[in-house]
């Protein structure tokens, strides 16, 4: 039925990952179900999609365009999300198709997000995304922008902001990203203090495969898992 791990292996993957969510979460004082496990669907074929979501898995995310298009007629339902950098003149391409972007980068991208979700009539979702490491090479606010570019993109008809976003630099050890979670979390507390108009303050973004139980355990409520779920990719 998939191509690339058994409907067992995935069954105890997504077992195994939803009790390192519930530890995660008691550990911060929540329960697994103050967590959103999104599963990162890039390079997993259409039918184990659908079988990821008719074991439990109620959020997805595509991080291309072009892949997000290939397969969303094939999907059943499912909250579905953009998380990967998104190109100003592809926007009107799936402005449609998700229900939150997380990617949002930059003041240009969020004007063009507005101007579309305003020709089509409806109000678009987005997390902002933080550069928490203050890479050169990653895209994303400096945390010292982000309030201005908050308050400046919460001011956009047609946009709600439902909270933050991050991947932190690349490294070893999952602790090493201990403190870029705090940091951020941080930011985001702060941030949601602030009540700004039109931003909600709902969404903490962060932790992927290697680290989303240190995110959790710092206060990340929506983790965005590939790998662990759905085996090694082969590109
Ligand atoms: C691929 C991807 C993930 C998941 O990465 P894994 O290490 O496979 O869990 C998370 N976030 C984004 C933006 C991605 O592109």
């Amino acid at each position: 039925m998939m191509e690339k791990l058994s409907a067992k292996e995935f069954d105890l993957n997504f077992s195994e990952i939803r009790e390192r969510v519930k530890k995660a979460a008691e550990k911060s004082g929540r329960t697994a179900d103050d967590i959103i496990l999104l599963a990162a669907t890039k390079t997993v074929d259409v039918d184990t999609i659908n079988y990821a979501i008719q074991s439990g898995i109620n959020y997805i995310g595509e991080n291309k365009v072009q892949e997000l298009l290939a397969k969303d007629g094939g999907v059943i339902s499912a909250h579905k999300h953009f998380i990967g950098h998104l190109q100003t003149n592809k926007v009107k391409d799936i402005i449609e198709k998700v229900e939150l972007i997380q990617s949002v980068d930059s003041l240009k991208l969020a004007r063009e997000i507005s101007k579309q979700a305003v020709k089509k009539g409806k109000v678009m979702n987005i997390l902002l995304e933080v550069n928490i490491g203050g890479e050169e090479s990653k895209w994303g606010f400096e945390p010292q922008t982000l309030e201005q570019n908050l308050r400046e993109i919460s001011a956009l008809p047609n946009i709600s902001v439902k909270g933050l976003m991050a991947i932190p630099p690349i490294c070893n050890e999952a602790e090493e990203n201990r403190k870029y979670f705090k940091k951020m979390h941080n930011l985001f507390v702060d941030i949601r203090e602030k009540k700004i108009d039109n931003s909600s303050m709902e969404i903490l973004s962060m932790g992927m495969s290697d680290d989303f139980s240190v995110a959790i355990e710092e206060g990340a409520n929506l983790v965005r898992v590939g790998t662990a779920l759905f085996g090694k990719r082969i590109y």
